[in-house]
């Protein structure tokens, strides 16, 4: 059973997820990435961020307006259930701005709730 010998890491790194964002950012170039970051109502986090949405206002269309008793997603301008911390369209994670930048501190917070 060679996958029991692997170093634990994270499933992004072992599922080719990083080798995937460098090929979709490479598809977006800066300035393109700066107009339309102007041009949709949505705080991207990074160009992947805008290419998964692109997909889904084609596929799935407007994102939702917000309804009575909801808060307002900070990413998306969704409406959130007011107990949520994290938005379903988007994946903008509330109260933990530590977690939007991914990489080693999301890795870093992994390990404390695992052990
Ligand atoms: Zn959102």
């Amino acid at each position: 059973m060679p996958f029991a010998w692997q170093s634990k890491r994270p499933l992004e790194y072992g599922s080719g997820m990083t080798f995937l964002r460098q090929i979709i950012s490479s598809k977006i170039s800066d300035q393109e990435f700066e107009e339309k970051k102007r041009f949709y109502p949505i705080r991207f986090m990074n160009k992947e961020h805008l290419y998964y949405y692109e997909i889904y206002k084609k596929q799935v269309g407007e994102i939702p307006k917000v309804e009575k008793n909801q808060k307002i997603c900070p990413g998306c301008g969704t409406g959130l259930h007011q107990k949520a911390f994290h938005c379903r369209i988007c994946g903008y994670v509330l109260n933990s701005v530590k977690l939007l930048d991914y990489g080693l501190k999301k890795e870093s917070n992994i390990d404390k709730i695992q052990m």
